[in-house]
């Protein structure tokens, strides 16, 4: 399995845990990326699965999560997907990262909850946006209106560029109470 390391700043870390540092700008506690191939065949398999709709590639992109998390226990975790927007949701007919993270909730044996977490803003694609503006672009797009209090949760996204999708998720579960927050993502894009 590759080098797991510190979502934001780069540097070696356990599993992907957050380094102290970072923590305090950060409500994401770590992020594990199943393959890191920048730009290489996983990333180009997601895109597939994710604006082609070839939902087949869902079972590929399924072990590529599975083995990364396998290693850790999560017992007691609950697992959540990244949302859509509803307007994204109509466009695309299909939230690719529920039927991921669906199944990795049966394998792992946790409980599988989509509706903590809602994206409440529609957000325009980061491609072309820079580490700021796409802070900007995600400030306040999610939101949970359940009580968290206590709760371990596994966010699953397919892909993670520079983390601020997933750090403004991980503030909202926060913000609601929960306890710890992890991401997982097949690729590094
Ligand atoms: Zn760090």
């Amino acid at each position: 399995m590759r080098e797991q390391v510190c979502c934001r700043c780069g540097r070696a870390s356990i599993n992907g845990r957050t380094c102290e540092k970072c923590k305090r700008y950060l409500d994401l506690d770590g992020v594990i990326v199943a393959a890191g191939y920048e730009g290489g065949p996983m990333r180009e398999l997601v895109h597939k699965f994710k604006y082609n709709g070839l939902t087949d590639l869902a079972t590929i992109l399924f072990w590529v999560l599975f083995q990364a998390v396998m290693t850790q226990e999560w017992q007691g975790w609950v697992v959540v997907p990244m949302p859509l927007h509803s307007s994204k949701f109509h466009e695309r007919g299909f939230n690719q990262t529920d039927l991921l993270a669906r199944k990795l909730a049966g394998y792992l044996g946790a409980e599988y909850r989509p509706n903590w977490l809602r994206r409440v803003r529609a957000t325009v694609t980061q491609t072309r946006l820079s580490q700021l503006e796409r802070q900007a672009n995600v400030y306040k797009a999610f939101s949970s209106s359940v009580d968290l209090r206590g709760e371990k949760i596994l966010l699953v996204d397919d892909v993670m560029t520079t983390g601020a999708t997933l750090g403004a998720a991980a503030q909202a579960l926060k913000d609601a109470g929960a306890k710890v927050v992890w991401g997982v993502v097949v690729a590094r894009g």
